[in-house]
């Protein structure tokens, strides 16, 4: 028997009542003779309530500093979930980051794991223990302490199932799989058995927060066989994996949304070449991601440009772009957070026409505006007014889902 990596998100830690579910987990799979490895998120609402007490320290605190303090409530998780094994008999160890160790670059508040020294655990397991380990956060060179963006404790699962070869990753979460788009939006949305790496990555990049996008990718270079489940049944759970015969060749699979989304516009700029370049570089040294980008066609010699950040970033990357639009000579910049995108994903879209049409028609039919729009070869994006989100996803949902 191999070993297994379970990772249990913020509502199945929500308190000692549910750790002690996830402690017969736990159980159930060293009694079935693995080998486990229990990765756990901050209880539900933890991670939020530091990020508050943090802005309510300093309007933008120092970055180090911040780290630490919200890496801090997957200390608590998994301390007590180790207490609560340990009282039922079963060793159990827990381990911090930098514990581990679980290398990552300084990128504060997104890190990227670059290594995991699996020495230490690999001990722990040959005595038996049940190891615990802190999702979301690493350690850099320096031991500074990092976190690996929000929903990160999916990706510390996924990393460590590929470090240690495990047999496979659960992931556990508050629904009982994938579905076909967020079952608490849409209460038609369809789970789904399988669903492929590239599938998952296009649904998690576009909003399906269900897991992190980073721990797609990962699992996906690493081959780690991904089962999302319920941690309150049994029933259900979705495989994610590499595309197979098998898979049901839908067109489309999945319709995702996200709220998360500013649009920033800039202006009558002189249309000329290096504007993009020049728009661009700040934002990305400054690790800034520009998601969608539209330029008007030029008129006159001006042009407008338009783009996505996050909404997290949108005080930071407007200040940024301003400065430069002042340089380039354009008119001026315009915000606009009440915006969201809604996406529909599908492997078969390759192959079928006619489909971005029908997703354009069906929004119009509701008299939603579509005001940019991006597309794949497995992804269609539009961004809308925020207020229409639910509306697109059910009518989408609705129409693209029917047969033919
Ligand atoms: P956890 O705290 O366990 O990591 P998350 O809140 O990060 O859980 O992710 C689970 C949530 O993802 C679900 O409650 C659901 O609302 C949302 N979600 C969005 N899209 C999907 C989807 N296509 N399938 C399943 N869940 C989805
Ligand atoms: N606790 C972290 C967060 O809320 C990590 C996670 O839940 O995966 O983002
Ligand atoms: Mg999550």
């Amino acid at each position: 028997m191999g070993l297994v990596v379970q990772k249990f998100g913020g509502t199945s830690v929500a308190n000692v009542e549910k750790i002690r579910n996830v402690a017969t987990r736990a159980i159930r799979e060293k009694n079935a003779g693995h080998d486990v490895i229990v990765v756990l998120s901050a209880m539900a609402g933890e991670t939020n309530r530091l990020i508050d007490l943090a802005h309510s320290a300093a309007e933008s605190p120092d970055e180090r500093e911040y780290d630490s303090l919200i890496s801090t409530g997957e200390q608590v998780t998994i301390t007590l979930l180790s207490i609560v094994l340990n009282s039922m008999g079963y060793r159990a160890r827990s381990f911090l980051g930098f514990q581990v160790k679980i290398l990552t670059d300084t990128a504060y508040k997104k890190a990227r794991i670059s290594m995991i020294d699996t020495l230490a655990i690999e001990q722990e397991l040959k005595k038996g223990s049940i190891v615990v380990v802190a999702g979301f956060q690493g350690v850099d060179e320096e031991n500074n302490i990092t976190t690996l963006g929000r929903g990160g404790s999916d990706t510390s699962a996924v990393a460590l199932a590929a470090a240690l070869h495990a047999e496979r990753c659960d992931i556990y979460t508050d629904v009982d799989g994938v579905y076909t788009t967020d079952p608490n939006v849409c209460a038609k949305a369809r789970r789904l058995d399988k669903i492929s790496y590239d599938e998952m990555l296009e649904m998690a990049m576009t909003g399906a927060k269900v897991l992190q996008p980073r721990s797609v990718e990962m699992a996906k270079k690493y081959d780690v066989p991904v089962y999302v489940k319920s941690s309150f049944t049994d029933a259900g759970g979705t495989l994610v994996t590499k595309e197979d015969k098998e898979m049901e060749r839908e067109i489309l699979s999945g319709i995702t949304y996200d709220r998360d989304q500013a649009k920033i516009t800039v202006v009558h700029i002189p249309d000329k070449p290096g504007i993009a370049a020049s728009l661009f570089t700040p934002l990305s040294e400054r690790n800034i991601s520009v998601d969608m980008i539209i330029q008007n066609a030029s008129s006159q010699g001006f042009t407008d440009l338009t783009f996505t950040v996050s909404k997290k970033d949108m005080k930071e990357a407007q200040k940024c772009v301003e400065a430069t639009a002042k340089d380039i000579g354009a008119q001026k910049v315009e915000v606009d957070d009440d915006v969201a995108k809604v996406s529909i994903i599908g492997v078969g879209m390759v192959s079928h026409s006619g489909v971005a049409a029908k997703m354009f028609k069906t929004m119009a039919d509701e008299g939603i505006n579509i005001m940019m729009i991006s597309t794949s070869e497995i992804k269609i994006s539009c961004v809308i007014q925020r207020k229409y989100t639910e509306l697109a996803i059910t009518v989408l949902h609705l129409f693209l889902h029917r047969p033919d």
